[in-house]
């Protein structure tokens, strides 16, 4: 916990933590020691984690990195969280990310971007981390702590791991309680762990996953223990490959690294087998109407009485009105836009209501292969690697929104997906492959990606 409390100092350049909790480390450092000494370590005993902002952690300000929260602190506990402490983990800090967790490259934070500390090669120009767990992979990436507690709505772990060469896996929806954590849009929101290694990442969500009665989409099925899947043999397994994600301009280094990840399971014995999805192609613009729809409703309760910001006006309204102007950031503001857009009377058919339609497909294109017999598919993670800090910033934003376009299928079917490390691009910086599994089936995810790392 000191090494890594002098590692956090020393690279407050990098801004992944938005507030740092020493104090509080230290003290759960010493239970722990504690715990070791008299034989009752715990699965985490010890473990100096980092904690997304989006993550209300009791006592220490949760912002969600955004104006909008300013100074609030939580009088609960996230269960999540809850969980890691009562396997020993300890708490380092909260990480920065993407306003309410709106964004791919975090530099949508009201606490300014994060870096990635990867360069590109023979250039020292900043590049984004990814996003919205960008703080979380880069604190992993950077040694800043030892895993750290991501969400991911449309990709928001498996993007910035794959963006910083860290592993993340976004569980299966229900795997984990929501309950505590800043709601974003609420039927594809989960959380999961960054780490270091496909084992690192099996350990910390054994401890992460759980049913929860304040979370009524938390499912009660038995959490498996997870690192015994890490190392399991893949022989005979089917893995699925869709050739709806071989998508236009996609770099040849992407291509090749796909050829390279499905070389690698076949030749620990897995067998390689083309299959379709055919409705992947509307899975980006269907996410880009059911995400904001949550979450134009999920925000309307900052208002500016109950939490954080509060500016003043004439009447409530006015004040209301200022306080929403003042303290949300610009994507935030077009999300909400775009939501109470689609949720209107007259465009709640057109757009609402065909997007859940399109929804309905995209899983069925996944139930139909795995019902076939396919144990896991193998895409790539992400159609590009890190890009310049500020470099889409001026985009538009559908650029930005591109990002996503191989991990939102996973997020809108519910199902699990991990990104794990797979090689370079050719300026060096690192580029992941993804797997996805069945429902509740990350054991699979475990297996099979370590054939990957
Ligand atoms: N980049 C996507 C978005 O901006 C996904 C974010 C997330 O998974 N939280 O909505």
């Amino acid at each position: 916990t000191h090494s890594y409390l002098a590692a956090m100092e020393a690279a407050r350049d990098l801004n992944a933590y938005i507030v740092e909790t020493p104090e509080k480390a230290l003290e759960m450092a010493a239970a722990s020691d504690a715990r070791i000494a008299s034989g009752e370590a715990r699965p985490l005993e010890g473990v100096p984690l980092g904690i997304k902002d989006l993550f209300c952690t009791e006592g220490v300000h949760a912002q969600a990195a955004s104006h909008i929260l300013d100074g609030f602190k939580p009088v609960y506990e996230s269960t999540v969280t809850a969980n890691l402490w009562a396997d020993g983990a300890v708490m380092l800090g909260k990480l920065n990310m993407d306003e309410f967790a709106m964004g791919s490259s975090n530099e949508t934070s009201y606490y300014g971007p994060v870096v990635n500390p990867w360069r590109a090669e023979g250039s020292n120009a900043p590049m984004v981390p990814g996003g919205s767990s960008g703080g979380s992979a880069t604190a992993v990436a950077a040694r800043l702590c030892a895993g750290a507690t991501g969400t991911d709505t449309g990709g928001s772990i498996r993007q910035p791991a794959a963006f910083t060469a860290t592993v993340g896996i976004k569980p299966t929806y229900g795997r984990c309680s929501r309950w505590g954590i800043i709601a974003f849009a609420s039927s594809l929101d989960q959380a999961g762990p960054l780490a270091r290694t496909v084992r690192d990442s099996a350990i910390m969500l054994r401890s992460m996953a759980s049913v929860d009665e304040r979370d009524t989409t938390s499912v009660d099925l038995p959490v498996p223990d997870y690192e015994k899947a890490v190392g399991g043999s893949v022989k005979g397994l089917r893995i699925g490959v869709p050739k709806e994600y071989r998508i236009d301009g996609m770099p040849p280094e992407v291509e090749a690294l796909w050829e390279q990840g499905k070389a690698w399971l076949k030749e620990a014995g897995a067998e390689i087998i083309d299959i379709c999805l055919p409705h992947t192609q509307y899975a980006l613009p269907a996410y880009y109407i059911v995400a904001p729809a949550e979450a134009s409703s999920n925000l309307a309760r900052y208002d500016g009485v109950r939490y954080g910001l509060r500016v003043p006006g004439d009447d409530i309204a006015a004040m209301y009105e200022n306080s929403r102007a003042a303290g949300f950031g610009k994507e935030v503001k077009r999300r909400v836009m775009i939501g109470t857009y689609v949720l209107s009377a007259g465009y709640y058919d057109a757009y609402y209501l065909r997007a859940q339609k399109v929804r309905a497909l995209i899983k069925r294109d996944f139930e139909t292969v795995f019902e076939a017999g396919v144990d896991a598919i193998l895409t790539p993670a992400t159609p590009s690697a890190a890009f310049g800090v500020a470099s889409k910033t001026t985009a538009s934003p559908i650029e930005m929104y591109l990002n996503d376009i191989f991990t939102v299928t996973v997020n809108m079917a519910g199902l699990p997906g991990i990104a794990v490390p797979a090689g370079l691009d050719a300026k060096g910086l690192p580029l992941a492959l993804q797997l996805i599994g069945r429902p509740f089936d990350e054991e699979m995810l475990f297996r099979t990606g370590q054939v990957i790392e």
